[in-house]
C-alpha cells in the first residue's frame, strides 16, 4: 500500500509537471504565432487556461470579453480545454498545441474557416507546426 501511495506521488510530482509544460509551451507558441500574424498578443498574452467540461464533441472552447470603450480584442481570454479529453490530449502532444492553436486564433477575433487547410476550420484538424511541440 506504502508502494502504492508513494509511486503515485512520484507520477504526480514528475508525470504532472511535465504534462502542464505541454500546455504551457503549446501556449507560448500558439500566442506567439498569432501574435506575429495578428500584430499583438490577445490580452496582451494573459491568456488563462483552463481544463473544463464542454459539448461531448468538442476538444477546447475560447472564450474573451471585449471592454465597449477599448478597440483591441480581449480583456479576458480564456481558453477551456476538454477535461473528459484529458489524458488523450495529454498522450497527443501535437493534438494538444493544435487545439490551443486553434483557440488562441478565436482569441485574435477570427471566426471559423472554410477552407479545409486553415487551422480555423471549422472541423477540427492537427497542425503540421505542432509536429515538435
Ligand atoms: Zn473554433
Amino acid at each position: 500500500m506504502r508502494l502504492i501511495i508513494l509511486t503515485l506521488a512520484v507520477l504526480f510530482l514528475f508525470v504532472t509537471p511535465a504534462n502542464a509544460g505541454v500546455v504551457w509551451d503549446s501556449a507560448e507558441f500558439s500566442e506567439e504565432r498569432w501574435g506575429q500574424i495578428a500584430g499583438f498578443r490577445p490580452c496582451g498574452g494573459e491568456i488563462i487556461y483552463k481544463w473544463g467540461d464542454l459539448p461531448e464533441s468538442a476538444l477546447g472552447s475560447a472564450l474573451f470579453y471585449r471592454r465597449a470603450d477599448r478597440e483591441e480584442f480581449g480583456v479576458v481570454c480564456e481558453v477551456t480545454l476538454q477535461a473528459s479529453q484529458k489524458s488523450r490530449l495529454y498522450a497527443d502532444p501535437q493534438l494538444l498545441c493544435s487545439v490551443i492553436l486553434h483557440e488562441v486564433g478565436h482569441l485574435t477575433g477570427r471566426a471559423h474557416s472554410s477552407n479545409p487547410n486553415s487551422i480555423m476550420h471549422f472541423r477540427f484538424r492537427v497542425d503540421e507546426r505542432c509536429r515538435n511541440i
